[in-house]
């Protein structure tokens, strides 16, 4: 069967190759679930991996099969399957594997501490941008067929839904703590999809962001009833004087010094969430004193977080099922851009690393089996 991969470490190396489609028994126990592939997002981590800055292959292979962000339908299950998930039933499956730390162990591989982590599509294991995948039960989430339009946005909605609920969970600390007020910075897929999950908390929203309107991503913000400032316009002290005191504050912007200007206007009792994977070596002056003032002072947190547990893709899945209804339509705009089959590799990056205006770039894989019949 049809895959796009790399070669890690050479860069550009993104090409289609025949790999074997894999059996529901590649599985142990009885526990193997095979997925056919439909949909497959891609992001700023593909984008790395084909510069050969990020990834590594499968011990023994000297290719990796990219993609992350799956959504695919069952087509056989092993004995020992829950009938939670049937063939015929829409799946996502996650990313990390468990390593060797206790995290692991205990299904939490989000928070390894191991130095070298294992993700499908990223490191060390082949991902889904291709026709089939075999999976343990307990990494695919079935979603509903309601969701086969949208379901491709599970695996970011999950990296901001760990972000949104360990700002609840830390803030348990307080025995009382009734936040009204979010800002988000960045608007990119991320960054939209925490809007999202902000709103959904029942939260005022404020995105800050590069651009300036018109533009789609502000138009999107506008939907969910929340307040876009281009940070070409303003200054985030400005705006947190405007609109603030922030509550929560999730860095989804790629730009590291802007977490320092977050942490000064951040409110007393807040929660900073970094989110945001930079790869870089970028430095910035920042007002020390301030912030450590204000942090001690205002007994504030800033905390980072990566990829996500299994409770954040079941709280992702109630989150989609939510946004189709109270927003409805409000998803399938962040599909922007859709790449016809596995084939069409060159333009998939093309797209990723030069449409400004695309939210998401994806891969239909294959046809819906559900519109199809
Ligand atoms: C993925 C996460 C992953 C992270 C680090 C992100 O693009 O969505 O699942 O943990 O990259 O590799
Ligand atoms: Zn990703």
């Amino acid at each position: 069967m049809k895959a796009i991969a790399v070669r890690p470490g050479q860069p550009n190396s993104m090409h289609l190759r025949d790999i074997p489609k894999p059996k529901v028994t590649d599985v142990a126990d009885g526990r193997g679930v095979l997925v056919k592939v439909i949909r497959v997002g891609v992001d700023g981590t593909d984008k790395e991996i084909n510069a050969a800055e990020y990834g590594a292959a499968p011990t023994g292979d000297d290719y990796l099969v990219t993609g992350h962000e799956s959504f695919g339908q069952v087509v056989d299950v092993g004995p020992n399957v829950p009938t939670t998930i049937r063939p015929g039933t829409y799946v996502v499956a996650s990313v990390r594997r468990p390593g060797s730390s206790v995290y692991g162990k205990i299904g939490l591989q989000d928070f390894t501490t191991d130095d070298v982590y294992f993700e499908r599509g990223i490191n060390l294991l082949h991902g889904y941008l291709t026709e089939y995948y075999v999976e343990d039960f307990q990494y695919v989430f079935p979603l509903p067929a309601n969701l086969s339009e949208v379901g491709v946005l599970l695996e970011p909605t999950t990296v901001a839904e760990k972000g949104v609920n360990h700002a609840y969970e830390i803030q348990r600390r307080l025995k009382v703590w009734e936040p009204r007020n979010a800002c988000i910075l960045g608007s990119g897929t991320v960054g939209l999809l925490t809007a999202l999950v902000a709103r959904l908390r029942g939260l005022e929203l404020t995105v800050y962001s590069l651009p300036t309107k018109p533009y789609r991503n502000a138009d999107l913000v506008e939907q969910l009833g929340g307040v876009y400032v281009s940070s070409q316009e303003k200054r985030l002290d400005a705006v947190a004087e405007e609109r603030g005191p922030f509550d929560l504050i999730f860095d989804a912007t790629g730009f590291s010094p802007i977490i320092w200007q977050a942490a000064e206007v951040l409110g007393k009792n807040g929660v900073l969430v970094l989110a945001s994977i930079t790869g870089g070596d970028r430095q910035a002056e920042i007002n020390s004193d301030k912030i450590n003032q204000g942090f001690v002072l205002g007994n504030k947190v800033m905390v980072g977080t990566v990829n996500a547990s299994p409770n954040d893709f079941r709280s992702g899945v109630d989150d989609l099922i939510k946004a189709e209804a109270i927003y409805p339509g409000w998803l399938g705009q962040l599909l922007t851009t859709p790449i016809h089959g596995l084939e069409n590799h060159e333009q998939m990056i093309r797209e990723l690393t030069e449409n400004r205006e695309a939210i998401k770039v994806y891969v239909e894989v294959a046809s819906n089996g559900r519109r199809d019949g």
